[in-house]
């Protein structure tokens, strides 16, 4: 049997992917060092015959991860094992774990590719929007080189990226490996942990417990949100499309709005009577933020289907159904 394995399959992103990739008939192995992700996201697949779950840190030596994948064919690879969110004040954000963040994206890139050279596996890399840091050209397209601070407080991430960009085309130029990058921007939706401290889960939680709706500055900031199901849709054809090999594609949403806007929307569709309220904004923030989607329409014939407010209505369910206790 040949299996496809997901690095970061416990988190958000990587849960909706094992159960797509198991739903259309494909032996999913996990491996997740449950760093910022959780089990109860995959605890529904347990019981799936095909699905294998190895709690495991990608970046220790390369022996480890080799003789934990022992006795696994693999016909692909996709590497979503990094922390994500930027908010401080969350426990799961890649700022509390600048050190793990850079190795997860570097090392971590580094022992999972040898693995796809070993196994003749394909590889896909979820690199992010913020390569292009805070870009000084929107919408962004692929061939936008970007705007980042390589020592600022978002470097662990922003740079962890590039350089995992930078060793997957390595390898695929040194080795041949059948390799592609996809930067992924602002994606939301059912899974998204309680305490990410990523503004669409925030704004929710504290939307549906009554609390201060926090927008960090002005509100005037931009960000475009993706559902999560057509990021998953996005990310399967990314990876088994022909003449993806080799490519880069920004995978997103188009629709860019400002965090004011996304404020009130959440405020209005749950009913809630929280005050928005202004705090600091963090430094580094980036200021715009949306996808040029031109060549993943054009390669993948793949573009976003689900609108913001079907997407919100969604995850506000979501978390109405998951929250620990409401008011
Ligand atoms: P997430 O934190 O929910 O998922 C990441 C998963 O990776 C977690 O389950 C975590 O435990 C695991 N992980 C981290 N380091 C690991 C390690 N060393 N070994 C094994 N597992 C490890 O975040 P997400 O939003 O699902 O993001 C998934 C991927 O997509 C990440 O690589 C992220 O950078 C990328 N991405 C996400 C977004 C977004 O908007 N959600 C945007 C851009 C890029
Ligand atoms: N944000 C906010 N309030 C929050 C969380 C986030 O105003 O409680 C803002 C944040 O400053 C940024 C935007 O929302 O401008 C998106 O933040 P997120 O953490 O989701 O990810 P980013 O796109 O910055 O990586």
């Amino acid at each position: 049997m040949e299996y496809i394995l997901v690095a970061g399959g416990a988190g958000f992103i990587g849960s909706h992917l094992c159960k797509a990739l198991l739903d259309g008939g494909q032996p999913v192995l996990c491996v997740d060092n449950l760093i910022t992700g959780d089990p109860k996201n995959i605890k529904s697949l347990g019981d799936r015959q095909e699905f294998v779950f190895l709690e495991h840190d990608i970046t220790g030596p390369f022996a480890g991860l080799s003789s934990k994948l022992s006795g696994y064919r693999l016909s692909a690879i996709f590497h979503l094992a990094s922390p994500a969110s930027p908010n401080k004040l969350s426990r799961r954000s890649y700022i509390n774990f600048p050190i793990e963040t850079l190795l997860a994206n570097s090392a971590g890139t580094y022992n999972l590719l040898k693995v796809a050279d070993g196994e003749k596996a394909k590889f896909l890399y979820a690199s992010t929007s913020e390569i292009y840091g805070d870009p000084l050209v929107s919408p962004q397209p692929e061939n936008y080189f970007g705007n980042v601070n390589p020592n600022g407080l978002r470097s662990v991430y922003d740079e962890g990226k590039r350089f995992g960009e930078a060793m997957t085309f390595g390898f695929r130029r040194k080795f041949g490996v059948n390799a592609r990058i996809v930067r992924i921007f602002n994606t939301y939706g059912p899974n998204m942990q309680e305490d990410d401290g990523r503004v669409v889960s925030n704004f929710i939680v504290q939307a549906l417990s009554g609390g201060g709706i926090t927008i960090y500055g002005d509100g005037s900031q931009t960000r475009s949100f993706c559902f999560v199901s057509d990021m998953i849709q996005g990310l399967t054809q990314a990876m088994f499309h022909e003449g993806t090999e080799g490519e880069v594609f920004n995978l997103g949403n188009p629709d860019e709005r400002t965090v004011l806007e996304l404020a009130t929307m959440i405020k209005k569709m749950t009913g809630s009577n929280s005050q928005i309220v202004h705090e600091e904004l963090p430094e580094g923030d980036p200021a715009r933020r949306k996808p040029d989607i031109t060549k993943a329409k054009r390669l993948l014939s793949w573009e976003p289907k689900v609108s913001l407010e079907q997407g919100l209505e969604k995850t506000i369910e979501y978390f109405k159904g998951s929250m620990k206790k409401l008011p």
